[in-house]
């Protein structure tokens, strides 16, 4: 029997050995040397249990991702029998396994318009890269090489690989790293809350799609590729776009030739009550779009970017020069991921999540909204299990807090200690919960932000900040 002191011994072990060796992303190495890690051991629906026992509502799926829930005893099932019968084979060339295809001919049946052909990598930046890459190819193939150019936008979150990195507007991201900044140009983020003074939504719209037409004019339309966006920006700051923004920016890259890539990373697989949004939601069929997190709610690692017919027929037209798509990964289409993907994909449908999204969705927007009446609440946004909250030091002002302030950590902690995880993000408290979150959850989430908030408050008070 495992005793009480051999768990924590294990624990603390593992504590040290983490502290010694990783290198975590996005690691604040002051705060980790001197605090370390939290351990986290155990997770079920939308609960995970840190190595010391302690439960807390996980308020951000893992990291938007477990989409179907923590600890689902059928995807063990399924991952086990996969891995007995073949975890993995490769997909190069001729090779391919049933879970790869089917999973393929699921992503199809789910995706909007011609998105009918699947490249598979193991998450977001990958297949965001993948995207880019596969852009450029089909220009150069159409005897368009000088078709280049990424139009991206700020505050976008596109991931981390070298090109993905780039690809990411956030500014903070930026420093200290080399990226390759000749290829990407962004425009506006569809920041509503902090839309220039004077305009109503409408108006921003307006400046958002003539600022996007400026660029590509400005940047040459026979040297622009492709326009890559979030149907709300994630990590960004949740930044829900004006009404008919994605539809008119999609009709300017139709006007100028322009391939549309929808990176829903995070807004495919029932984060906003449907499978796949870009269509549904925002009436735009892309030429590429992007999944990876909820397609295989976190399980394993996996990410698609799904081509239009148009694309893949001239991409797979065998050319004397080099019959051969050179692109690929070991993991491209590995057999267990897929299986888990499928599974999932099942899950979600069979199990309804996207009914109940829709269902809970509005009533945690409103009751998250219930916290307006804090002063320090600026801003209260997103959809449905996509959601933010942005805190300012000046509500009419919309003034924030100082960096110094670590105004949303210090709300992250206090959650924290009363059994919530939220994401902090600069000013922006984040939540994304696993998709089974209920009414309970919901209320208790809601609650703990109140009192979270208030207790910050006091403290900022106290510390004479604010
Ligand atoms: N795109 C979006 C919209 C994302 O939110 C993320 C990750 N948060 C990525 C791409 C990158 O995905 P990954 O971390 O799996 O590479």
């Amino acid at each position: 029997m495992v005793t009480q002191e051999a768990t924590q011994n294990q624990t603390k072990q593992a504590w040290e050995k983490d502290k010694a060796h990783i290198i975590h992303p996005y690691a604040n190495f002051e705060k980790f040397a001197e605090e370390g890690s939290v351990i986290y051991a155990e997770g079920h629906q939308h609960w995970i249990y840190d190595a010391d026992g302690n439960r807390y509502l996980d308020g951000i799926a893992g990291l938007w991702c477990v989409n179907a829930g923590h600890g689902r005893e059928d995807i063990a099932a399924t991952m086990a029998e996969q891995a007995k019968k073949m975890a993995y084979y490769n997909t190069f060339e001729d090779a391919s396994s049933i879970p790869a295809s089917e999973l393929a001919a699921e992503l199809a049946r789910l995706s909007p318009g011609s998105l009918n052909h699947v490249f598979f990598g193991t998450g977001g930046s990958m297949a965001n890269d993948t995207a880019i890459k596969m852009a450029h190819y089909y220009f150069n193939l159409k005897g368009m090489p000088k078709k280049k150019k990424v139009i991206s936008r700020d505050l976008a979150y596109h991931g981390s690989t070298f090109l993905a990195h780039t690809l990411t507007g956030i500014a903070s991201t930026q420093i200290g790293f080399d990226l390759v900044k000749d290829l990407v140009h962004y425009v506006s983020a569809p920041y509503t809350y902090r839309r220039p003074e004077g305009m109503d939504e409408a108006q921003f719209c307006d400046f958002l799609i003539q600022e996007l037409e400026e660029k590509i004019i400005a940047l040459n339309p026979e040297e622009v590729a492709c326009f890559i966006a979030e149907p709300i920006l994630g990590a960004g700051g949740v930044l829900v776009p004006p009404k008919g923004y994605h539809k008119r920016s999609w009709e300017l890259c139709k006007k100028y030739d322009i391939l549309y890539i929808s990176d829903e990373v995070v807004t495919a697989f029932g984060r906003l009550g449907h499978m796949v949004t870009s269509k549904d939601m925002f009436e735009v069929e892309p030429d590429m779009l992007v999944m990876a997190k909820g397609i295989s709610s976190g399980y394993i690692p996996l990410g698609a970017t799904m081509v239009s017919d148009e694309i893949y027929e001239v991409i797979s037209q065998p050319k004397k020069a080099n019959p051969y798509f050179s692109h690929g990964f070991t993991y491209s289409g590995h057999a267990l991921a897929c299986a888990v993907g499928l599974k999932n994909i099942q899950i979600l449908e069979e199990e309804g999540f996207c009914q109940h999204v829709q269902q809970w969705g509005p009533y945690f927007e409103q009751q998250l909204k219930t916290l307006e009446d804090l002063p320090i609440v600026g801003d209260i946004r997103g959809s449905h299990y996509m959601l933010c909250i942005e805190n300012v030091a000046n509500k009419a002002t919309k003034e924030g807090f100082g960096d110094e302030v670590a105004i949303a950590k210090r709300i992250y902690h206090h959650a924290k200690n009363r059994g919530l995880i939220i994401r902090p993000i600069g000013p922006l408290n984040v939540l994304s919960p696993p998709l089974t979150y209920d009414k309970a959850a919901i209320d208790e989430t809601v609650d703990i932000l109140r009192s979270s908030i208030k207790a910050t408050m006091d403290d900022l008070v106290r510390e004479n900040i604010w």
